[in-house]
């Protein structure tokens, strides 16, 4: 243990740290208060023996600063004091001291009581290193409820907890927004004819098409089974059709055989655009319902087309 030693007196602060470093520990001094709690501010202390009556800053004052003023990991705070009332000791402790004990000095009390000090710090350690363990596993477990385990997007969960953002920024700071909704053609057929896991693997290319696709800033969430939503911050109808025609041109051109459609062909999407209004404020449902109807109307004009809910009449 790295231990600071705390005394005014030069004879005994030696006497102390020759004992300490005897019983295998690493030793500091400090000649009163204000010197140990400079040092305690720089320096990790595992365990503190300190004196009472020191000019300046005395031990008990040091000692409620350490409390205060808690280091990753604890300090263990024994008073050696020439103060050997029964008050004294209970002031000592009072003050946030673990252990009192009195002049004159015993080296082999000492060393029985730096034992119980490292039995205490060492619980003290392990118990932080699984605070920070759970913190971390929490932390995984927030993402992964938030994250589908196929393609990796964000789920439904995460699309909920982030629209309520997104609609604040577009009510608040005028922001624009627009969805694009995207559905695979077809994909029963797929399934029914190429199987489920070919099938998972289509989707798993569609996500990753959709994330290269996607700038900074756009969001991405597998909305349903093959459908997939697209949250494009900063854009007007048209402009997202833009990019919504890019990403379907992206996806046709991955070149995944789809033989069980007819003509047969490569998988394709179908996708629907709309813009944010302020209409949807209140009911954002809306809002993904009005690209849903233009995904529809894609679908119904023959599939692998972008559609926008500004056109439909
Ligand atoms: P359309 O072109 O009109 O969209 O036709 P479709 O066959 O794609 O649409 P439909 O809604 O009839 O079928 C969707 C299919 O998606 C049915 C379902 O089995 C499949 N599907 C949904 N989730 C998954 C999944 O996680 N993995 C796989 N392999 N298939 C899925
Ligand atoms: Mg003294
Ligand atoms: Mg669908
Ligand atoms: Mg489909």
């Amino acid at each position: 243990m790295r231990i600071l030693v705390v005394e005014d007196d030069n004879a005994m602060r030696m006497l102390l740290k020759r004992a300490v470093e005897k019983f295998g520990h690493e030793c500091l001094v400090a000649e009163d208060g204000a010197q140990a709690w400079d040092i305690y501010q720089h320096t990790t202390i595992n365990v503190v023996i300190s004196d009472r009556v020191m000019p300046g800053m005395d031990g008990i004052e040091l000692c409620r600063r350490i409390r205060e003023t808690p280091q990753n990991g604890y300090t263990y705070f024994i008073f050696l004091s020439a103060m050997s009332e029964r008050s004294d000791a209970f002031e000592g402790l009072q003050a946030g001291a673990d252990d009192y004990l009195t002049k004159p000095f015993v080296p082999d009390d000492l060393r029985a009581r730096l034992l119980v000090a490292a039995r205490i710090t060492e619980l003290h350690r392990q118990l932080l290193e699984q605070q920070a363990e759970l913190k971390r596993l929490n932390q995984e477990l927030f993402e992964q409820g938030r994250r589908d385990p196929l393609t990796h997007l964000g789920n439904r969960l995460r699309l909920m907890e982030d629209l309520v953002v997104i609609i604040g920024q577009a009510e608040r700071y005028d922001k624009r927004y627009c969805a694009v909704l995207c559905d695979v053609d077809h994909f029963k057929a797929y399934n029914d004819f190429y199987g489920h896991l070919a099938g998972d693997e289509v989707l798993q290319k569609v996500a990753q098409t959709i994330v290269k696709n996607c700038r900074n800033g756009d969001a991405a969430y597998r909305f349903g089974g093959e459908e997939f939503l697209l949250i494009l911050p900063e854009q007007t109808e048209a402009t997202a059709v833009i990019a919504a025609e890019r990403l379907r041109k992206m996806i046709e051109a991955l070149g995944l055989p789809h033989q069980a459609k007819t003509p047969p062909g490569v998988v394709t999407i179908s996708v629907g655009v709309a813009a944010l209004e302020p209409g949807d404020y209140k009911a954002p449902h809306l809002w993904l319902k009005r690209a849903d109807d233009a995904l529809y109307r894609a679908k119904r004009d023959g599939r692998n087309c972008v559609r926008r809910a500004g056109e439909l009449v």
